[in-house]
C-alpha cells in the first residue's frame, strides 16, 4: 500500500514539474520591438518580436519582405542522374540531383559500377 503511494507521489510530482515548466516557458526577458523607434520592452511571455501596438499582422508583413528581399536566384540544372536528366529549379549550386531519390539512385548507380569494377578485377586476377 505504501509503495502504490509513494508511487503515485512521484508521478504527480513529476507532472507538477511539467507544468511548472510550461507555466514559466519564456520568451526571454529584455527584449525590445523590433520595429524602428518603438523600443517598447516587450514582456517574456510575448512570443512575437513586436509589442502589442504593432502586432502579429505587422511582424508577418515584416517578415514576408524580409524573405522577398533574401531569397536567392533560382537557376535550372540538368539532374545528374543520367537516366534521368531532368531539369530542375534551384538557389542551391551544390545540388546536382532533381530529387533525392535520384540522388540515391546515383548513388546506387555509383556503388553498383565499382562492385562491378571489383568483381571484373578479381576475375581477370584469378584467370
Ligand atoms: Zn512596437
Ligand atoms: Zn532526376
Amino acid at each position: 500500500m505504501e509503495h502504490c503511494s509513494a508511487k503515485y507521489l512521484l508521478r504527480r510530482s513529476l507532472h507538477n514539474v511539467a507544468e511548472e515548466m510550461l507555466k514559466t516557458r519564456t520568451y526571454g526577458v529584455g527584449r525590445i520591438c523590433i520595429v524602428d523607434g518603438c523600443g517598447t520592452l516587450l514582456s517574456a511571455y510575448n512570443p512575437s518580436s513586436v509589442c502589442a501596438l504593432h502586432g502579429a499582422s505587422w511582424e508577418d508583413d515584416f517578415l514576408r519582405d524580409a524573405r522577398k528581399s533574401s531569397r536567392r536566384q533560382e537557376f535550372s540544372c540538368r539532374c545528374a542522374f543520367e537516366p534521368c536528366g531532368r531539369e530542375f529549379m534551384t538557389t542551391n549550386s551544390a545540388k546536382k540531383y532533381c530529387t533525392d531519390s535520384c540522388r540515391m539512385k546515383a548513388f546506387q548507380a555509383r556503388v553498383m559500377a565499382a562492385r562491378r569494377m571489383g568483381d571484373m578485377c578479381g576475375a581477370r586476377r584469378a584467370s
